[in-house]
């Protein structure tokens, strides 16, 4: 970046008229209030004999970028001296600055950098504004991104075309540089609210997939999830089983202990069904004392094994009730399918063959794991 180093003292005014060579528009008018910038470039003195402002286009094949903190603001402007105005009008603000000269440059720094803010000229010699702006909403990431269009364009046609395209906020050349700044700060601020309004609705939404009890997740999540992995297994041919587990005279239990018993007992099952199980097993509460285990890419030997290992773990490991060591004891039904297998029942199918299973395994004694007469047959 090369200034006549010509310093200028308190406010100044500068006013400048550049006219596109193709569009025809009046791409460039800007009235500048600059309280604070040192220098003025070699551009703004026409007089002068160098006053081509060719050094203040991009550097081939990368965007500069300008030092400051986190917030991060794509200028996307294809004429060198209105990035210069920007880029004025921004100084010292908690801002870092990345420019694009062209639409498809714009697309391709969103898509990098992902910024919450963009200053989007209409005029751009590959794709205009509108189908930029409509390029970058097509694109879906989590993080909100507000853009303003800033244009010469100044009918109120071209405002709605501009917003309904994708655009936030509309501001005219020339613009007001205190405006520019302002509006910039709305931006922010209505980015930050939206990440908010996310970070909410993320742990509302884990929430409303957990049983609060054990932190396990609810039917819900189970229900989604299994509904997902029956649909993947019925293109990709691998696996699925469910496992219907119930804790054994639970109801004895909570009688004759209490209620913080019952919960403590429903606790200690849980965590030696997270542990006993792979991160790639879904294990979830369906309410009172029944557990869901969903198993994926696994033999039926091997859910068997993993059924047994439970009960075992939950029969041999006691825990302390008021000064008093219990033990207590689990059931299981296993149903399911084998990878390729011809018939793929759906997940209800599943389930209500795991829970006549688990049904058979407390009739004939409870404390075992007996499995769906639809995989003995
Ligand atoms: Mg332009």
């Amino acid at each position: 970046m090369r200034y006549l180093g010509r310093p200028v003292g308190a406010t100044i005014a500068i006013t400048l008229v550049k006219t596109h060579p193709s569009a025809g528009e009046i791409d460039f008018m800007a009235t500048a209030a600059i309280p604070t910038i040192p220098t003025i470039p070699a551009f703004a003195f026409p007089y002068l004999s160098n006053t081509d402002d060719s050094d203040l286009s991009l550097p081939r094949g990368e965007s500069p970028r300008i030092a400051g903190s986190g917030l991060q603001v794509l200028v996307v402007e294809d004429s060198p001296f209105a990035r210069k105005l920007i880029e004025q009008a921004l100084f010292g603000q908690p801002y870092s600055l990345i420019f694009a000269a062209t639409g498809r440059q714009a697309v391709d720094l969103y898509v990098q950098h992902r910024p919450a803010l963009i200053i989007m000229d209409w005029m751009m010699p590959d794709l205009n504004g509108l189908e930029i702006c409509r390029r970058l909403r097509s694109i879906s990431f989590e993080a909100y991104t507000h853009i303003i269009m800033l244009t010469g364009k100044r009918d109120k046609q071209s405002v709605v075309e501009g917003l309904q395209a994708g655009a936030d906020d509309y501001l005219t050349k020339p613009f007001h540089q205190e405006e520019l700044i302002a509006r910039v700060a709305v931006g922010f601020r209505t980015v930050e609210l939206h990440r908010q309004i996310q970070a909410k609705n993320k742990t509302l939404e884990k929430l409303a997939l957990t049983d609060p009890m054990t932190g396990l997740p609810n039917r819900r999540a189970i229900d989604e999830w299994a509904t997902r992995e029956l649909s993947s297994a019925a293109r990709n041919n691998f696996s699925v089983w469910v496992i219907a587990a119930d804790l054994d005279r639970f109801k004895y239990i909570n009688d004759t202990f209490g209620h913080n018993a019952g919960d403590e007992v429903l606790k200690h099952f849980s965590k030696i069904l997270k542990a006993y199980t792979r991160k790639s097993d879904l294990c979830g509460r369906l309410g009172g004392e029944e557990f869901l285990i969903v198993m994926t890419h696994a033999t039926r030997a091997d859910v068997e094994k993993a059924a047994e290992r439970i009960r075992t773990e939950f029969e041999m490991a006691p825990f302390e009730f008021s000064g008093c060591n219990m033990i207590a004891t689990s059931s299981f039904g296993v149903a399911g399918f084998e990878a390729n297998s011809q018939t793929q029942p759906s997940f209800a199918t599943l389930v209500s063959q795991a829970d006549a299973a688990l049904y058979q395994a407390k009739r004939t004694g409870r404390n075992r794991v007996e499995v769906a007469s639809a995989l003995l047959s």
